[in-house]
């Protein structure tokens, strides 16, 4: 397991101005990294991603077990930043139906008749679920901060700022009662650098198999850069709290930001102190019960 203490720089802290420029996008780059050396931090990623593994799937059985939490991720990222491979490496071990994931696209028209947050509301896990949201609600004051023009019916042509705290503060409620009605919320914003984006994209036009991935979209999406990493840095100030902080992972090395967030979202679950049911006096009699019927019949049973 990663050391608290590494961790602890990569949390939003509640009430900080964020301003990303001062969290890494590639870790290895950083002094401490470069201590340890590019091959110890890559191998030594690989075993945290694959005992968190092991660790998450026993942990989401006794979240199941247990009936008393759910848990939700919640990732956000510029496109090509690794959403969509953190999510299926670090959930890969995890029983399929103790899981759901949710990928949200720019609103039906449907869905634009509604408050902002009715759509995610219908999505959200049942206790004992772990439920992923590749991308959120959180797209409603990114995407559509950069491009108010999507804001939908009956919104303003032009938002002010007060719009946007409000939406804010919406949030906040929102994951203030998830809170109270325990669910657990952790948010990951994967911090990619404009390099590493373009790099991704060249690779997806340069082999076939990722062309499918690429949306010229994504290029236009590209040129408001600053104004994403603006919307990215009101939010996340606006929305880290104690009890559904934002971890700004650096995702430059895609191994680095699955081991963090592997690792993050297993301790954190652990960290909730689930047990197992307690076995009452009448269920241990009624399992005593059965047991000695099944041993009596056992002969007829199996001839
Ligand atoms: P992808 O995840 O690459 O398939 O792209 C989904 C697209 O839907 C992205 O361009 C998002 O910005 C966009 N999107 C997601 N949620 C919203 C929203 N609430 N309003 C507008 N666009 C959205
Ligand atoms: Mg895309």
């Amino acid at each position: 397991m990663i050391k608290p203490k590494l961790i602890q720089q990569f949390v939003v802290e509640p009430g900080s101005a964020v301003n990303l420029k001062q969290y890494v996008t590639d870790w290895t780059e950083t002094e401490e990294a470069q201590e340890l050396g590019k091959d110890v931090i890559k191998e030594r990623a690989h075993e945290v991603l694959e005992e968190s593994r092991k660790q998450l799937d026993a942990t989401q059985e006794l979240l199941y077990a247990s009936d008393t939490h759910s848990v939700l991720l919640i990732f956000q990222a510029m496109d090509a930043a690794g959403k969509d491979g953190t999510i299926r490496h670090v959930m890969s071990g995890v029983n399929p139906q103790g899981c759901q994931v949710f990928s949200f696209k720019k609103p039906s028209a449907e869905e634009l008749d509604h408050n902002f947050l009715w759509r995610y509301m219908k999505s959200l896990p049942e206790r004992g679920r772990i439920g992923i949201f590749n991308r959120s609600y959180y797209e409603d004051v990114l995407v559509v901060k950069v491009h108010p023009e999507w804001l939908g019916p009956g919104q303003p042509a032009n938002p002010d700022d007060k719009f946007w705290e409000q939406r804010y503060e919406d949030i906040n409620n929102f994951e203030k009662h998830l809170s109270r009605n325990g669910t657990l919320v952790l948010k990951f914003f994967l911090h990619v650098s404009k390099g590493e984006q373009k790099r991704r994209f060249l690779e997806r036009l340069n082999n076939p198999e990722k062309h499918w991935k690429f949306s010229e979209a994504d290029l236009a999406e590209r040129e408001h850069w600053k104004d994403y990493q603006k919307a990215f840095e009101a939010a996340l100030s606006a929305t880290s709290t104690k009890r559904a902080p934002w971890y700004v992972i650096p995702a430059d090395r895609k191994y680095v930001a699955r081991a963090l967030v592997a690792d993050i979202v297993t301790t954190a679950i652990q960290d909730l102190g689930l047990e197992f049911p307690e076995v009452t006096p009448a269920k241990m009699a009624v399992l005593e019960a059965a047991r000695a019927r099944l041993e009596s019949n056992s002969n007829h049973a199996e001839t």
